[in-house]
């Protein structure tokens, strides 16, 4: 290779500090890039390939770097800004540069083009004897939490956090479910030493040192790319059992942040957002999918929606919330140094909103403690802070400190002082321009200002004969002559020297108010908690408000009745017809039949649904609702390919049904909709049954089961604690009309072949279709009528001497097997006999 010129020697040593990061090598008024990183950018931002001395070169203008960089890191990549850390100017050829600042996925701050309405996670994953310690921070903000877990719990924990970049020890595999950038770092990373040096001795060093030593890993991390870890608050520790388990599929499927199909815009969270705020928004989520399992914490929330919903005033809070700012991400910025004038602006913005909340909140009609403990927060918040920004700050400050004129006049004597000395010199230097004028007598003279050459005269080529003697030429240009007098050189340094000072000043006098911002961090970062806490119960009042929700009852008996209940999305959507449901203690299982289209999967899950709401604190889409306090919530609403993962359909449900029965308790409450769909008539109803019947005699929950096997509302007969019910539908002119009523009893029909007639198919085809049920159904009755006279059947679509399965079904007792056993003997069945 040539002998490299010493700006690239710069460059390669900044590079080997970072090889997996992209290195945007500050020149002039572009960042390049060199090498593979240059053949890298080119290809990711399509953007020209160039060559510089023979290597491949490209390059984005500084200027407009921002956007560039947020399509790398959404990539996946790293980019490591090198700048220059010097004024180019006379006299310097090589300009120091260095690494300021490694942007990852998972550290970007706000004004990097981190989306503000969710979370974006930093995690620290660590496993060791069979236990797993996460640490995760929020780095814009500087929120920061930890967990020590089993492995089985991973899933749970993780499926809930918006996590863009995990950190690992080398070599260590984290399961592919986790979302995120990998980010690989020495084991020596992981060591809670880093913790104890930021934060001092917490009780968390003792008590969960797996999690301590990934909090180690996160503050390394960061003190490596952000160059700061000062704004993080000391992690708290993260409670699993406060919130009731919900997994990926029941997040899924019922679509409380992502609709199930992606040109559907509307899931709960759509329905349930009216937060004025991104600091509320992010909350709402957290809120959302962490519904509580505590009632008195449950209840402390319905009472303050409760009273807000009862407040004329709920539009006016709204509005004056409105005014506030991200206030945690907005501190995190100020924590780490990288606030600007208008941040300052937006913190004062915020103050003056709070009076009107204060006020909204004591006049409140009804008391709640949680409003209550809001408000003191925010009538404690720091209001020096606020009489400062009030004295300190001007009406429009610049975004930028150096370009003055963000301290109002009156703040500092001083500073005013020297303020109006620059304009008597700026006057001065105007009166000049007038004299010369006059005396010189050329009418165009002006005197004009530039970066280079700081104030001159400037005429035209035909008045140059007119310049006086003392006057020195700075300039010729095409048409134009620049010069200098002593006179004008004097009051520009003292102009110049006045700027300077007040810049000194203004920028000093800024410091000097952040850093008392910072001193009173925690209690701002408290303030913004109480402002989210109370943008989330309003934006609950205002659903409620708006849609008519009421609050639901908790009882503490195992009983649900809904009256009148509705489907939040669902019932946006189209005109809605409310359905009941009542299990009192003893019913177990609700066994829902109906055709297709009528109407029962959308029953199923607005009952999930309202009993999430109902954890969460919201009021719930009914007229009335009696709930127990579920610990667990399953829904199965029938595995589509995208969440099988290369199972099949039948593998992944029957994986999923798998984890219900193992998982559920007595005290949860689980979805079933259409399972056993994967397979042949025959096993998908043994299965369903044999599943059904295990969630009602050994588990015990609640469980809502939607199927059109008709054959399982025998269920009912067989065993106590189970009812049915179905979807009504009326029949008029051979056409189906769905009532979408639930109603007790069983379906008579499935209506298939007229629900398959409003999908057009050929009239030829649905004739034949006629023709093909009518004769199995005569079959069907005959078998019927044999049996009766012979053997009772718990199945009863054998001919009992017909087929040896009946025989073994006979000898068996279910309340022997294990789930994991009953399912092998299905297997091995479904090998045996299944066909397919
Ligand atoms: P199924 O599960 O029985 O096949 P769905 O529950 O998917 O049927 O319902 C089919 C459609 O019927 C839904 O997309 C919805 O538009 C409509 N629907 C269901 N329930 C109601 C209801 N209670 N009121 C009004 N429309 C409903």
């Amino acid at each position: 290779m040539a002998e490299l010129t010493p700006m690239m020697r710069q460059y390669h040593e900044a590079k080997a500090r970072y090889p997996d990061a992209i290195l945007f090598f500050h020149l002039g008024d572009f960042y390049e890039t060199f090498f593979e990183d240059a053949e890298i950018v080119a290809r990711e931002l399509e953007i020209a390939l160039t060559q510089r001395d023979g290597h491949p070169m490209a390059g984005v203008p500084v200027r407009k770097a921002d956007v560039y960089i947020q399509r790398l890191l959404k990539k996946g990549f790293k980019v490591a800004l090198c700048d220059q850390l010097e004024r180019p100017g006379p006299g310097k050829k090589l300009l120091k540069r260095g690494v300021v600042r490694v942007l990852t996925p998972g550290t970007v701050l706000e004004e990097e083009g981190l989306e503000a309405e969710t979370d974006a996670f930093l995690l620290a994953f660590l496993r060791e004897g069979g236990c797993i310690g996460l640490a995760w921070c929020e780095v814009a903000s500087g929120e920061f939490w930890v967990a020590e877990i089993r492995e089985d719990e991973l899933e749970q924990v993780i499926s809930r956090l918006g996590i863009r970049e995990v950190l690992m020890p080398q070599g260590i595999e984290v399961p592919s479910f986790v979302p995120g950038v990998r980010t690989e770092l020495p084991l020596s990373a992981f060591s809670e030493r880093f913790l104890w040096e930021r934060f001092g001795s917490l009780p968390l060093l003792k008590e969960k040192p797996l999690a301590s030593r990934a909090a180690g890993a996160v503050l390394t991390y960061l003190r490596e790319t952000l160059h700061s870890v000062e704004h993080l608050t000391p992690p708290k520790p993260w409670g699993l059992v406060d919130s009731i388990e919900l997994d990926f599929f029941t997040q899924r499927g019922l679509e409380l942040t992502e609709p199930l199909r992606p040109e559907s815009k509307i899931t709960l969270f759509s329905v349930l957002d009216h937060t004025k705020t991104p600091m509320g928004k992010r909350l709402l989520r957290r809120w959302l999918l962490h519904p509580l399992r505590d009632r008195g914490a449950i209840e402390e929330r319905l009472e303050a929606v409760e009273a807000l919903a009862g407040s004329w005033e709920l539009e006016e809070l709204g509005e004056a919330l409105r005014s506030t700012c991200d206030l945690p991400r907005l501190l995190g910025r100020i924590g780490v140094g990288r606030a600007s004038p208008l941040d300052l602006a937006l913190l004062r913005r915020t103050f003056r909103a709070l009076p009107r909340i204060v006020e909204i909140l004591r006049n409140l009609p009804r008391r709640a403690s949680l409003l209550e403990a809001d408000l003191s927060t925010v009538e404690e918040a720091p209001l020096d802070i606020a009489d400062e920004l009030e004295r300190f700050l001007a009406d429009s400050p610049p975004p930028n400190p150096e370009d003055g004129g963000l301290v109002r006049e009156g703040y500092s004597p001083q500073l005013d002082a020297l303020r109006k000395k620059a304009a008597e010199l700026r006057g001065a230097i105007a009166s000049l321009e007038r004299r010369e004028r006059e005396r010189t007598g050329i009418p165009t003279l002006r005197v004009s200002y530039n970066q280079v050459l700081g104030y001159f005269f400037e005429l035209t080529k035909p008045h140059l004969p007119k310049v006086p003697a003392e006057w020195r030429r700075r300039q010729t240009l095409k048409g134009v002559e620049r010069f200098t007098s002593p006179e004008l050189e004097s009051l520009a340094d003292e102009l110049a020297q006045a700027e300077a000072r007040a810049k000194e000043l203004e920028l000093s006098l800024y410091e000097r108010v952040l850093e008392r911002i910072r001193g009173e961090l925690p209690r701002l970062r408290r303030l913004g908690e109480a402002l989210a806490e109370v943008d989330v119960l309003r934006s609950l009042a205002a659903a409620a408000q708006k849609y008519g929700w009421q609050r639901p009852r908790f009882t503490g008996s195992p009983r649900i009745i809904i009256r009148e209940g509705r489907h939040p999305m669902v019932e946006r959507i189209c005109d809605f017809v409310p359905n009941d449901l009542a299990m009192d203690e003893k019913i177990k299982l609700a066994v829902v039949t109906g055709p297709n289209m009528a109407g029962k999967s959308v029953f199923l899950r607005q009952v999930a649904l309202i009993a999430l709401l109902a954890q969460m604190g919201s009021f719930v889409p009914a007229k009335e609702a009696e709930l127990p306090i579920f610990d667990k919530i399953y829904t199965r609403v029938g595995a589509t390919d995208a969440l099988s993962g290369g199972l099949s359909t039948f593998m992944a449900e029957m994986r999923e049904a798998a984890t219900i029965l193992a998982g559920a308790t007595e005290r949860s409450l689980v979805i079933l909709d259409e399972l056993g769909r994967g397979t042949s008539t025959y096993d998908g109803m043994a299965l369903a049954w044999a599943i059904a019947r295990y969630l009602v005699e050994r588990v015990g929950c609640k469980t809502l089961f939607a199927t059109h096997y008709r054959e399982l509302t025998r269920l009912a007969e067989e065993i106590p604690g189970v009812v049915n019910l179905h979807a009504a539908v009326r029949e008029w002119k051979g056409e189906v009309i769905f009532l979408h009523r639930v109603i007790p009893g069983v379906s008579e029909r499935s209506y298939g072949v007229q629900v398959a007639r409003l999908a057009e198919l050929p009239e030829d085809v649905l004739r034949e279709a006629e023709r093909m049920l009518e004769h199995l159904e005569r079959e069907e009755k005959k078998a019927r009528s044999r049996q009766k006279k012979g053997h009772q059947l718990a199945l009863p679509f054998y001919t009992p001497e017909s087929h040896p399965l009946v025989e073994e079904l006979r000898k068996l007792s279910p309340e022997r097997l294990t789930p994991l056993e009953a399912l092998e003997l299905l297997f091995r069945w479904k090998e045996r006999w299944g066909g397919r």
